[in-house]
């Protein structure tokens, strides 16, 4: 119940609070004044410093302090834009590396903020975790801090050689995106990478959401299956950003989607749920980090939307495991792009005969459906060519990330100790994936621009009769007070048919 409260109180006070400050916009390369090169450190200032630092993916930040009026910074300008093209905005070599930023000093609104930093000449360069530097401060006389001055970044070759000494990297100033990818490292030779793909989940989400608006895919028929899949968004997406903008979007569903609006009506500014930002304005990015391809056509998307799905499988309990095998099922069906993928998804959700009655039991059948892909596309991708040599498809988890998962040392097929697995999904899939979130979000308060909090802790939501349209409505008022205040808001209305999904087989 408390979780409930919680998601309502978050819900209502997210809707008077808006939406925070944040980097999207300003992660956009802009033009300058000639339009002949663009800026791609990020201006902050009083106002923007602290939630910029904290929701940045970045392992690090470097904050150049200056003045407007100073010759040597408009003189070093140059040099830092060279360093900071390879870590900056959606065109990044190097992307969620290091946040290259600037705070101009000579602005009365930065007073403060340059005296916390004992900004003494001009330019004055720092280094450190970003969450380091939200409500940070540095002092020369301060022995232990991570917070560090750059003391010889006076050129962009100089910095670059100190940033990379830093974080242990060969990091060159002309890398190009997708030409040397020696440095990315794979998700198995690192396997805490998985706690920097919230960001991609939250990508994923954010990029979900506008293929659905963008190819008006919301219609009488999908409405009901876009509901519950937000429902399930809410109470169990590993990012609180994405929870607070589906719980927006649940709760003016109907203001917002009206069920007789037409397409037109829909496409055009009518249909203001178009409008929504359901991660927050700062999301998409326009970058991946765990999901990133060592090649332009590779990973990304489809990657961001496993995880999704995987975390969103280890946080549901029992009672909500149908309800959720269901509604990923037709979530998939309905609104995932790729018609191959959904097809074959849609068949292996088909030849489930019996309900789930047990959230671990899921969870496994999920991991069991994508290892299925993969052995498919495995297949296919060496044939044609069209791997990703960095990230070949494998049969998942591989004993370099999970050692007990495997019963023997080499018996083909490989004999899987199902409760290990479901311990490792558990843990890499919700605790890790959320960790490190977790501890850049700490630093925050909440409401104001979507601070996270513990993994979420699952309501006890009764699984749902498939295809039933009133059971839609019973199931969201399992999920909490804040579905029973969206479902209390809609006009009496007839229950609708459901493009639910038809079992046929067991799951085991
Ligand atoms: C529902 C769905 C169905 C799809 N069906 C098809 C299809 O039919 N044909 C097609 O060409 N493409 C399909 N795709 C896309 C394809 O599965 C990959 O997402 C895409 O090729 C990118 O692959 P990737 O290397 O990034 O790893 P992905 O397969 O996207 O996996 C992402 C990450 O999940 C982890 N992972 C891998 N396997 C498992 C597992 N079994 N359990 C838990 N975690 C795992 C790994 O860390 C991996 O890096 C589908 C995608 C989705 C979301």
């Amino acid at each position: 119940m408390s979780r409930t409260l919680f998601v309502l109180i978050l819900c209502l006070s997210a809707l008077r609070l808006g939406v925070s400050l944040g980097s999207r916009s300003i992660l956009r390369t802009v033009p300058d004044k000639n339009g002949d090169s663009e800026d791609y450190a990020v201006d902050l200032n009083a106002t923007n410093f602290d939630a910029v630092l904290r929701d940045t993916p970045a392992t690090f930040a470097v904050v150049e302090f200056f003045a407007h009026w100073c010759p040597a910074c408009r003189n070093y300008k140059p040099h830092y834009e060279k360093v900071a093209r390879l870590f900056n905005g959606p065109n990044a070599v190097h992307p969620g590396k290091v946040l290259m930023t600037r705070v101009d000093c000579a602005l009365k609104m930065n007073t403060n903020l340059c005296d916390r930093f004992s900004v003494g000449h001009y330019p004055m360069l720092f280094w450190g975790p970003p969450s380091k530097f939200v409500s940070g401060s540095w002092d020369p006389k301060q022995e232990k801090s991570e917070i560090r001055n750059i003391e010889n970044g006076r050129t962009a070759e100089k910095l670059l050689s100190w940033i990379n000494k830093q974080m242990g990297s060969s990091i060159g100033l002309d890398d190009e995106k997708f030409e040397n990818e020696q440095n990315l490292s794979s998700n198995i030779s690192d396997p805490g990478q998985i706690a920097r793909a919230v960001y991609d989940v939250e990508e994923a989400t954010s990029i979900a959401f506008d293929i659905i608006l963008e190819h008006k895919m919301i219609k009488s028929e999908t409405r009901a299956s876009l509901i519950k899949f937000l429902q399930l968004l809410v109470v169990h997406h590993p990012s609180l950003r994405c929870r607070k903008g589906s719980a927006e979007i649940l709760v003016n569903f109907d203001e917002l989607n009206p069920a007789d609006m037409n397409q037109e009506e829909v496409a055009s500014e009518k249909g203001a749920v178009k409008n929504f930002q359901i991660c927050g304005k700062d999301v998409p990015r326009g970058y991946w980090i765990f999901c990133r391809g060592s090649k332009n056509d590779t990973r990304g998307f489809s990657c961001g939307l496993w995880v999704l799905l995987h975390s969103l499988s280890v946080q549901i309990e029992d009672g909500e495991s149908q309800f959720a095998f269901t509604t990923i099922c037709d979530f998939i069906h309905n609104f995932f792009v790729c018609e191959e993928c959904r097809q074959h998804f849609y068949e292996m959700c088909s030849s489930v005969s019996s309900p789930f009655n047990k959230a671990r039991d899921f969870a496994l059948w999920l991991w069991r459906a994508h290892n299925k892909v993969n052995d498919r596309l495995l297949k296919e991708e060496e044939s044609m060519g069209t791997a990703d040599p960095k990230f070949p498809k494998m049969i998942w988890p591989p004993r370099q990330l999970c050692m007990s998962c495997y019963r023997s040392r080499s018996s083909q097929p490989i004999e899987w100790d199902l409760d290990e697995v479901h311990k490792f999904l558990t843990s890499y899939y919700g605790r890790t994936l959320a960790s490190l979130y977790k501890s850049n979000s700490a630093l925050g308060t909440i409401g104001a621009d979507g601070v996270l909090d513990e993994p979420t802790t699952s309501t006890n939501a009764v699984a749902v009769p498939v295809g039933a349209a009133l059971a839609i409505a019973l199931a969201s008022c399992a999920f909490g007070v804040l579905a029973c205040y969206w479902r209390s808001q809609q006009k009496s209305r007839k229950p609708r048919r459901s493009s639910g999904l038809r079992l046929s087989e067991g799951h085991d």
